[in-house]
C-alpha cells in the first residue's frame, strides 16, 4: 500500500480513489480561455488539473485560478525553480517538476522549502526524453528509476516526503517495466501515463493498454492520459479505462454481442440508446444486449439484466441468465431501464 499524500481537498495513495488528472493545452497567459478549459475538464470529472507555467507573466496570469476551482491546480515547471517557488506562494496545489531540469540541489532547496512553508506536495516527474547523462547507459526503464529515486532522496534529505512520482514514456513497454519496478522499491504514490501517447483512437489504445496492465496489477493512485488534442478526451479515456479495469464499478456496465445475420433487430441503435439513457447510473449494474438466443442468456447469465432476439419476431428479456418474459422489439430499452430503476431505488434503501 502506498502512503497518503494530500493535494487539497483530494487524498491520493493508500487505497484511495485513483484521481483522474489532466492538463491545459491553452496558452497560459489566455486567461479566459485557459479558465473555460479549466471549467469544462471539470465539468467532465477531471480530479487535478495541471497547468504549464514558463514565466513570472505565466504565474500572474494564474491568480486568478488558485482557490477559484473545487478540484486542485497543478503548476508545471521546467527549469526555473523561482517558478515554482512562485507557484507555491500564489496557491497551486501541487508543483510538478523534473529536478534534473532544476538545476543544483541549491535551488531545487528553494522549492522544497516554499513547498513545504505553504503545504505544497511535489511530483517528481521523470521521463524519458529528460534523462540525466549518468543514466543513459542504463536500460530506458532502469533509467527512468534511478533518475526518480535520485530526486527523491534529494528531498527526503531536505526533509520533505509529500512527494507523488511519475517515470513516463511513450513505449508502453518501457514505461510499464519502470512502474513495476518503482512500485516495488517506494511506497510514495505512483501518478501513471504514457507520455506523447499520440491522438484519438491509437493514443487512447496506447494509453489504455500501459495505464491498464498497471491498474490490473494493482499499481497507479492517480493518472493521466495524454492526448493530442482537446483535453476533456483525456478525462473521458481515463473514466473508460478505470471501467475495465474494474477499479471503478459503479456505473451501468453495457455488453453487447458484435451481431451476426441470427440477429433480426438493430442492435446497435438499442446499445447506443441505452449507454445515453444510462450514462448518469452510479450503482453497479450490467446489462447484455445479445443478438439471438444462441450465445444470449447462457453467455451473458452473469449479467444482471439483458435481453436477445428470438426468432418469432420478439425478444426474450433475461435476469442472472433467466428468461423473465417475452417483449416487442420496440419494449427492448423501456422495459431494460424499467429494471435498472428497480435497482437503483433497492439499492438506495
Ligand atoms: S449472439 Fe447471436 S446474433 Fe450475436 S453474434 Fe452470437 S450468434 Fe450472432
Amino acid at each position: 500500500m502506498t502512503r497518503t499524500v494530500k493535494i487539497k481537498n483530494i487524498t491520493i495513495g493508500g487505497g484511495n480513489k485513483i484521481a483522474v488528472q489532466s492538463m491545459t493545452n491553452t496558452d497560459t497567459l489566455d486567461t479566459e480561455a485557459t479558465r473555460e478549459q479549466l471549467k469544462r475538464l471539470q465539468l467532465a470529472g477531471c480530479d487535478i488539473a495541471r497547468i504549464a507555467v514558463s514565466s513570472i507573466a505565466e504565474v500572474e496570469a494564474c491568480k486568478p485560478f488558485t482557490g477559484a476551482f473545487d478540484m486542485p491546480l497543478v503548476a508545471d515547471i521546467q527549469f526555473d525553480y523561482r517558478l515554482a517557488v512562485k507557484c507555491a506562494e500564489i496557491g497551486f496545489d501541487k508543483i510538478r517538476f523534473n529536478p534534473g531540469n532544476i538545476g543544483d540541489k541549491s535551488k531545487v532547496k528553494y522549492v522544497v522549502d516554499a513547498c513545504k512553508m505553504h503545504g505544497v506536495p511535489i511530483r517528481i516527474g521523470v521521463n524519458t526524453g529528460s534523462l540525466e547523462k549518468e543514466f543513459q547507459t542504463e536500460p530506458k526503464s532502469k533509467a527512468l528509476v534511478l533518475s526518480a529515486l535520485k530526486h527523491v532522496r534529494m528531498l527526503e534529505e531536505f526533509g520533505f516526503n509529500d512527494i507523488v512520482i511519475s517515470v513516463k514514456a511513450s513505449d508502453v513497454r518501457i514505461m510499464t517495466e519502470a512502474y513495476r519496478l518503482l512500485a516495488d522499491t517506494v511506497q510514495y504514490p505512483l501518478h501513471i501515463g504514457v507520455t506523447e501517447s499520440g491522438a484519438d483512437l491509437r493514443g487512447t489504445v496506447r494509453s489504455a493498454i500501459g495505464i491498464g496492465s498497471l491498474l490490473l496489477d494493482g499499481i497507479g493512485d492517480t493518472l493521466r492520459v495524454s492526448l493530442t488534442g482537446d483535453p476533456v478526451k483525456e478525462v473521458d479515456a481515463a473514466r473508460l479505462i478505470l471501467q475495465e479495469t474494474g477499479v471503478d464499478k459503479n456505473y451501468c456496465e453495457i455488453i453487447s454481442c458484435p451481431t451476426c445475420s441470427r440477429c433480426k433487430y438493430d442492435l446497435k441503435s438499442v446499445v447506443d440508446e441505452l449507454k445515453e439513457a444510462t450514462k448518469d447510473v452510479t450503482i453497479p449494474v450490467k446489462i447484455a444486449v445479445m443478438g439471438c438466443v444462441v450465445n444470449g442468456p447462457g453467455e451473458a447469465c452473469d449479467a444482471d439484466f439483458g435481453v436477445c432476439g428470438g426468432s418469432n419476431g420478439k425478444a426474450a428479456l433475461f435476469e442472472h441468465g433467466n428468461v423473465i418474459k417475452s417483449i416487442e422489439f420496440d419494449s427492448i430499452i423501456p422495459e431494460l431501464l424499467d429494471l435498472i430503476e428497480q435497482k437503483q431505488n433497492a439499492t438506495r434503501v
